[in-house]
């Protein structure tokens, strides 16, 4: 994976960068000693590591504000970070690079429950805010499996979603208004706590950005009524295809489960021997949640239970006490956890129409086989969007370009049967060469004119999202 060779010019003025900064914020936020910075060489995708020149931990807008004013003024280029966990490489440095981690921007400032809306600083982690609602009986609907950890900065720049966006919709479909400090210090605020903005669109704009055109400091989010119960059951198949299909029908016959989650074996063996679950040891598992009333959760298991017995399943498991669900869920929340524990891997994040299910999960076997690497998968099978675990062993020469040359095969897959590269976990470092395998040199040209107004001189992560080849001129401008 190529990054762009530092500037020596910028590396040369280290020391008084370090200084500018220090005028601005607590000696503790300005950290410049290599054997500290080292602790941000890398996020989630630690494949790849490169350590920043200073990191910052500013605990304010104004903070932000000072220091982006700062790196504009002395054309450093600044890569925003929020808890670090993304999987595409988003929060990987260059040697010539300010880190701005937003963690210490961790304060509620406003929790409406009238109007449904709580407005937090960005650094607050995912987890922590349904913590601060819930004993009023509310919850902040998008859950990444990594919610304990990451921050709601990284859960915007990359519109994650989770297990129960299937029903509640990603990030974008959950986030209000934002308060955005652009390259330049500029602090704008963009929507806020009522349905629809007026004029264009920026809030969207903003949702998916990927660090690309400003530092999100604050951010308004909808909070929901908790659901008065849920009911999740397990139904084990003999082949992942017809998991597929069944998923497939699920969707087809216009129920809409909170969650659908698919496991094959692989990942269900390394889930079981790490939590003792109580999974079956079956090729293919899926886990549907569904909510509501007792009748409601009835009624939707009952027609589940209809699709799923047309399907031939070895098992289905109801849930019948909160005990039960847990268990059901722990080895899902777990998986890549476990997978961690048999090698290195890559977790790759594609989406595509659900009819294809089948016919994909069938060629990442094949494809497996010729690449040599074996691949798990464990993914939110409602809407599509799945993560090949691809295993590797990083101290082998060789693994981890065959790793990617697989990973590229799979991914470029979902863009053929009419998907998409990017699910959850943005593009990053990781997919930025394939985008041409999705987009032409037009496409990709207009999606570089909004970082022009936004960052014209391209300080922000200016590494990612596009191909190193297409944003050249730019980035050397
Ligand atoms: C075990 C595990 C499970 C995961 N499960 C899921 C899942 O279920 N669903 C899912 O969607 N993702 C998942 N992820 C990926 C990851 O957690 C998400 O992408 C998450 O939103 C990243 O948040 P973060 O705070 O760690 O961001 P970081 O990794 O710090 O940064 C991610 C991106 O956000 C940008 N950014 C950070 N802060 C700001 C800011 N203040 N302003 C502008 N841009 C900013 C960064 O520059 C980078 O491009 C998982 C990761 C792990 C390790």
């Amino acid at each position: 994976m190529d990054l762009p060779l530092p500037n020596a010019n910028i590396l040369s003025r280290k020391s008084a960068i370090v200084r500018r900064l220090q005028s601005v914020l607590p000696a503790d936020a300005v950290i410049h000693d290599p054997a500290e910075t080292k602790a941000y060489e890398c996020d989630a995708l630690s494949a790849y590591r490169c350590p920043p020149m200073i990191a910052v931990l500013p605990s304010s807008t104004e903070e932000v504000a000072a220091v982006l004013k700062i790196c504009h003024e002395e054309g450093v280029p600044v890569v925003p970070r929020g808890s670090g966990t993304s999987l595409a490489g988003g929060a990987l440095p260059t040697s010539d690079s300010v880190i701005l981690g937003v963690s210490r921007l961790n304060t509620v400032l406003e929790t409406d429950y009238d109007n449904r809306f709580i407005r937090v600083q960005s650094g607050r982690t995912n987890l922590s805010v349904t913590g601060a609602v819930e004993a009023n009986g509310f919850f902040y609907a998008p859950d990444p499996s990594s919610q304990l950890a990451c921050a709601i900065a990284g859960n915007i720049a990359m519109n994650s979603g989770g297990a129960h966006c299937l029903k509640y919709g990603v990030t974008t479909n959950n986030l209000l208004g934002v308060k955005l400090v652009t390259m330049d210090g500029e602090v704008l605020e963009i929507g806020g706590p009522y349905l629809d903005a007026a004029g264009y669109d920026l809030l969207g704009l903003i949702c998916g950005s990927e660090g690309q055109l400003g530092v999100v400091t604050e951010a308004t989010l909808r909070i929901l009524p908790k659901p008065e119960g849920a009911r999740p059951v397990l139904i084990g198949f003999n082949t992942n295809e017809v998991a597929g299909a069944c998923v497939s029908d699920i969707i087809k016959s216009g129920i809409i489960p909170v969650a659908i989650e698919f496991m094959d074996r692989p990942v269900i063996r390394a889930a079981e021997a790490f939590t003792k679950a109580g999974y079956p040891d079956v090729e293919a598992l899926l886990i549907v949640e569904v909510e509501g009333s007792d009748g409601e959760i009835a009624e939707q298991l009952s027609r589940i239970r209809a699709i799923a017995m047309r399907h031939d399943p070895v098992e289905f498991r109801e849930a019948k006490s909160a005990d039960d669900a847990a268990k059901i869920w722990l080895g899902r929340k777990s998986a890549f956890g476990a997978m961690g524990q048999i090698n290195d891997y890559m977790c790759l994040d594609g989406t595509i129409p659900v009819s294809q299910l089948p016919m994909v999960l069938r060629r990442i076997n094949e494809l497996s086989a010729e690449y040599g690497l074996d691949v798990g998968n464990v993914f939110h099978a409602g809407d599509g969007n799945m993560h090949p675990l691809i295993l590797y062993d990083a101290n082998k020469p060789g693994d981890l370009e065959t790793c990617e040359a697989l990973g590229a095969e799979i991914l470029k897959l979902c863009v053929e049967v009419g998907g998409c590269l990017t699910g959850e976990h943005g593009v990053g470092i990781e997919k930025r060469d394939l985008m041409g395998a999705q987009y032409n040199a037009t496409d990709l040209t207009a999606q570089m004119a909004i970082k022009d107004v936004f960052d014209p001189k391209w300080l922000l992560n200016p590494a990612k999202v596009f191909p190193l080849a297409a944003s050249e001129s730019r980035r050397v401008a």
